[in-house]
């Protein structure tokens, strides 16, 4: 419980600190239309493309199950939003309140409990997973009604249904509690150092003596399994500093 407790509170300070506080209605800070849905479903469309699905392109390569992970991770980060979205549009509860209903699906019993699995032979049931979690969130009707700026359509948003879903594909793209946990913990952390070191004014350095950042961040938490937040953030900057 403590880990999704830890997550939910992390991306809701990165979305405050990234989109301003109220995001949830809507908006950025700078006016920008946010569209959790369509997040989810664009990078489960980037997880899908890991897959070597093409029956007329490279008919033979073998999954990318690193980018899967990776894609994976991606997903959670709007998935927490959504849900993050969801609870404060509809006065469902604290982060608390939040944290305890994902603990409380049988969905996560399984996820936090289980091995993850990464098995070529079953990838279009895989890819089928994905898909639907992709329709949880993009069902006909939010296409057909006309979408307010500020709002997105909910009436046909089935939260249990979403997180058992994303929670049964993760398992199946080699993340369970254990992986996501540490992954999505090195992305946020990374992804709050671009954001304060000028990623949305375009000013960041993204090579580090030759290697991308995520790069560097992996391997720093490689080096060191016991890194917390604060830790990781600090290796970064001592890093960043001297380039
Ligand atoms: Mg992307
Ligand atoms: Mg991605």
């Amino acid at each position: 419980m403590q880990q999704i407790l830890e997550m939910v509170k992390l991306q809701q300070e990165l979305n405050d600190s990234t989109n301003g506080r109220g995001w949830e209605k809507g908006l950025t800070k700078n006016g920008k239309v946010i569209d959790w849905k369509r997040c989810i479903y664009m990078e489960s469309a980037e997880l899908i493309d890991s897959f070597a699905w093409k029956h007329w392109k490279a008919i033979d390569q073998a999954p990318d199950w690193d980018n899967i992970k990776v894609e994976t991770i991606d997903i959670w980060h709007f998935v927490l939003s959504l849900l993050l979205q969801e609870y404060k549009l509809q006065n469902l509860g604290s982060l608390e309140d939040l944290a305890s209903y994902i603990f409380s699906k049988e969905a996560y019993k399984a996820f936090s409990s289980s091995e993850a699995k990464t098995d070529n032979e079953n990838m279009y049931e895989v890819i089928k997973m994905v898909e639907h979690m992709m329709y949880d969130v993009l069902k006909p009707d939010d296409l057909t009604k006309e979408t307010s700026v500020s709002q997105t359509d909910r009436s046909s948003f089935n939260l249990d249904q979403f997180i058992t879903d994303f929670f049964t594909m993760a398992l199946n793209c080699g993340v369970n509690l254990e992986v996501l946990y540490s992954l999505y913990i090195g992305k946020n952390i990374l992804n709050r150092f671009r954001q304060d070191h000028g990623y949305k004014e375009g000013t960041y350095i993204k090579i580090w003596n030759g290697n991308e950042d995520n790069v560097v961040m992996q391997d720093i938490m490689a080096k060191n399994p016991a890194y917390g937040v604060d830790e990781l953030y600090e290796s970064l900057e001592k890093v960043y500093k001297k380039l």
